[in-house]
């Protein structure tokens, strides 16, 4: 794997990532762009303790702009884009419109009350084309392009964890429009925050009493007991294993952990990630298998979803297993599930697929 490290014309910083060693990235961006400011900060909420970021500055960013206008395509017949080559294979910026970035300390707006503690938006936020094809998905990718991208996400957790203020890396996809995606072409992002976000914090708890209790890690413990009794195991490889998780909290929802327990991606051995894009690719592709649309000859509908990495946070030891987290808002053809008053008012999910059916119907539904 090769990667470059250029600049853009606004002094963002682009990377490319090539299979080829011989491949050479040297193309210049010509537009006249200005420095984008961040004028992001993180307030506490003195009652959950969780951090909320405030972003105001991004109402402005792009939104659902025409294909031919595609700020991730490559820059090609004088169209220019992100990014300046005329093909590329893994690309990575830092995003025009960050809500964190690494400027955001020169607007510091000094220490809060006790109950309005806030500071800085410092951190990063990335960027990933998965493919210079526009009309592809993840799911399109070979096993070679998904690899590179792996590749490409643990260069990136490997280098944002040793930013100054940086506490977790944290590299996602959001897929569909449904999800709320602006830009069709595939991509996804890594957010490095400054904090440790509110599902992690709750998960190294746990996991800290799962030790005091029983002298082992939690998630040990809980892969063990997934394989030992696989009525909802999706998906078994030699090194990963695929779950609906016990309390699942989507209509669809997998969990996909490394059987050898390792804090981030920087942690796979080579074995592990030859087998890794074999295994995703397959489950991504089952999730679009999911909703078959009875009036469109047996065509299934592309499944919105949000795939998430999940790392052991700098500075927290180990206790947190990497695993990527896989789930779709869709509960049935043509039905989103929404966050209404008892998700969104009281953080309780009321899930209407019961786990061990999802996983059933995800094994149904294997290529
Ligand atoms: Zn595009």
């Amino acid at each position: 794997m090769k990667k470059t490290v250029t600049k853009l014309a606004d002094g963002r910083e682009l990377l490319y990532f090539d299979a080829d060693d011989s491949v050479l990235r040297d193309s210049v961006d010509l537009r006249p762009l200005e420095p984008a400011a961040s004028l992001s900060e993180i307030r506490r909420d003195p009652v959950t303790g969780d951090w909320v970021t405030v972003a105001a500055h991004r109402q402005g960013r792009t939104y659902h702009p025409p294909a031919d206008e595609c700020p991730l395509c490559p820059s090609r017949d004088g169209r220019l884009s992100e990014i300046p080559a005329p093909d590329y294979q893994v690309a990575v910026f830092e995003n025009r419109f960050p809500s964190l970035a690494a400027d955001a300390a020169d607007h510091a707006t000094g220490p809060g009350h006790p109950v309005a503690e806030r500071a800085p938006g410092t951190g990063r936020c990335e960027v990933v084309c998965f493919t210079a094809d526009h009309a592809l998905s993840f799911a399109d990718l070979s096993e070679q392009q998904a690899r590179l991208v792996l590749d490409a996400w643990t260069d990136r957790t490997a280098d944002l964890s040793a930013l100054p203020d940086v506490r977790q890396v944290y590299c996602f996809e959001n897929r569909g429009a449904e999800i709320g995606v602006t830009l069709a072409h595939p991509h996804g992002q890594i957010y490095a925050f400054p904090f440790v976000p509110p599902r992690t914090a709750r998960a190294l708890e746990r996991a800290a009493e799962h030790r005091a209790r029983t002298g082992r890690n939690l998630f040990e413990d809980l892969l063990a007991a997934e394989r030992a009794d696989p009525v909802r195991v999706v998906l078994a490889g030699e090194h990963w294993t695929a779950f609906v998780p016990f309390a699942a909290r989507w209509p669809y929802e997998v969990h996909l952990y490394p059987n050898r327990r390792v804090p981030d991606l920087t942690r796979l051995t080579e074995a592990e990630r030859a087998e890794f894009p074999g295994v995703y690719l397959e489950l991504l592709r089952r999730f679009d298998r999911l909703f078959i649309e009875p009036g469109h000859n047996g065509q299934a509908q592309p499944t919105p979803y949000i795939a998430a990495w999940h790392q052991a946070p700098a500075l927290d030891g180990e206790e947190l297993a990497l695993h990527l987290e896989l789930f779709t808002i869709r509960r049935t053809v043509g039905k989103l599930k929404f966050l209404a008053g008892v998700e969104s008012g009281m953080d309780a999910f009321v899930n209407d697929v019961s786990p061990e059916r999802a996983a059933q119907r995800l094994r149904e539904v294997a290529s």
